[in-house]
């Protein structure tokens, strides 16, 4: 009966192997508690959890800086709304299908239940890629995308956040054209600048946040960050946080990347470094490779796609937190880990480890934290964000930054105590999943056939 489930929902959407992956992932921890509870199977509620309440595709014209019209897909997945308004990132990069859309959507209806705030779950963006092209040319393909988007979002409706390729600059152009087609200046999309509706803390957030909770699988073994060599990938918004608050408790980050390939300092990453990654990354827009020319104590690897493991993974460590994109991590990386005596793995991205890489990981005892629960502190604080625009207040640094640290402590302890309530002791995976699945699906059941 719910194999025949699985396969309902794999054969409504062939070809999208990134939703099937994530769809098997949260559908191992969850079974038995749809065995368990009558009603969550009578009311089919893993079929319809997997099943976008609305998916929107649209045509993006837009007009480069030599005149060509260009034409690229935009893509807003309505997921779920069962607990509050749909939330999640949008994602400009040219790997962006309607499989990965899907991936994340589904991953942010549970991820953004963890959070305990009233949100639901969506994602959204485009194959577009940002890199490359002018400000110009990204400000024209943004007003093209929020052209149609702005018909189906609003702040008590879908509030879009910023993902892969959607940092400060894209989010800006965006909240000023919907402001423009709507006439209202409400919060309709979070990470906005602070001074038109931002919150503090929003752009820290998700590396933050992943820190606090690889922080607080540390304590609840007796162990802290202080002095522990740390391999993080990415270079990008949530990396960089990531190594900032690494840094800011005694740890050591040793390499970033960017799609080009990674660095790897031997000497580590100090304040200054990361301020050099900072500045390349978010002012210049330039390739991580420029790290090893500045700095001879680092060497810059090329990355090689072909290649059966991914050698960032290869660096004798004490903590690895992938932070840049999907499946980035495979089986033959876990087992590096293990050899190198990695003793955490820390999600900043959403699902960077394939499903046996996790599960090596497991195996062998490194603490594992799926990205649903250890990099939730950015939608959180996006949570946090609406909640100001709501009350037309503005929190301190410290007051968010509380908040988020709070948040982060109450997802770890919610993981632990769900994972051993239903025999998972100390697998953060299953505690995400089951506490995340049960919020919404008794929403769900409460709210009847939608
Ligand atoms: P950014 O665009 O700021 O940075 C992404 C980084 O990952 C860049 O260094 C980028 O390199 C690299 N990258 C992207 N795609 C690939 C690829 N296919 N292969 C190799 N490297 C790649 O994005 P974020 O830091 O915001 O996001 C990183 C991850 O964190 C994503 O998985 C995202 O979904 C997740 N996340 C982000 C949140 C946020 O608040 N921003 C919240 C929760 C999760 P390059 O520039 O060369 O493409």
């Amino acid at each position: 009966m719910s194999q025949e489930v699985i396969e309902r929902i794999k054969n409504r959407s062939k070809g999208e192997p990134e939703y099937h992956q994530a769809i098997d992932e949260v559908y191992l921890n969850v079974e038995t508690i749809i065995e368990q509870n009558p009603q969550y199977k009578e009311l089919n509620i893993f079929e319809r959890i997997s099943e976008p309440e609305r998916t929107i595709m649209f045509r993006v014209p837009w007009m480069d800086d030599q005149g060509n019209i260009n034409v690229n897909r935009g893509y807003r997945v309505q997921m779920n709304s069962a607990i509050g308004p749909y939330k999640g990132g949008l994602r400009f990069h040219p790997t962006v299908t309607l499989s990965v859309l899907k991936f994340l959507a589904f991953e942010q209806v549970f991820k953004n239940a963890l959070t305990g705030l009233p949100m639901g779950g969506g994602k959204g963006g485009s194959d577009f890629d940002p890199k490359g092209k002018s400000d110009a040319e990204v400000m024209r393909f943004t007003q093209s995308f929020m052209q149609e988007l702005a018909k189906h979002i609003g702040h008590r409706t879908d509030v879009p956040a910023g993902d892969i390729g959607v940092g400060g600059r894209e989010i800006g152009y965006l909240f000023g054209m919907y402001k423009k087609i709507k006439n209202e200046f409400v919060g309709v999309l979070t990470g906005k600048g602070q001074g038109w509706g931002g919150s503090r803390i929003r752009p820290e957030a998700t590396g933050y946040g992943l820190i606090y909770f690889a922080m607080n699988m540390l304590e609840a073994n007796n162990d802290s960050l202080k002095g522990k060599k740390c391999i993080v990938s990415g270079s990008g918004n949530v990396a960089q946080f990531a190594m900032e608050k690494i840094l800011q408790n005694g740890g050591v980050p040793l390499t970033a990347s960017d799609s080009s390939g990674y660095i790897y300092d031997k000497d580590g990453i100090d304040t200054d470094k990361l301020a050099f990654i900072m500045d390349l990354k978010n002012n210049k827009r330039g390739r991580i490779k420029e790290y090893a020319d500045q700095y001879p104590s680092a060497e810059f690897h090329a990355s090689d796609r072909n290649a059966d493991s991914n050698p960032i993974w290869d660096i004798a460590a004490d903590c690895a937190f992938p932070c840049a994109t999907q499946n980035e991590l495979n089986a033959n990386d876990a087992k590096n880990l293990v050899k190198n005596g990695v003793k955490l793995l820390a999600e900043g991205a959403n699902m960077p480890t394939t499903p046996d890489a996790i599960e090596i990981a497991i195996e062998n005892g490194i603490m594992y934290a799926p990205g649903k629960a250890s990099n939730a502190g950015g939608v959180a604080t996006s949570g946090l964000e609406m909640s100001q625009n709501y009350a037309g207040v503005y929190w301190t640094s410290k007051e968010v930054d509380d908040k988020l640290k709070e948040i982060m402590k109450n997802i770890h302890d919610l993981c632990i105590e769900t994972a051993e309530k239903h025999g998972f002791k100390g697998n953060y995976m299953a505690g995400a999943n089951i506490a995340g699945f049960i919020k919404v699906a008794d929403a769900m059941v409460a709210e009847g056939i939608l």
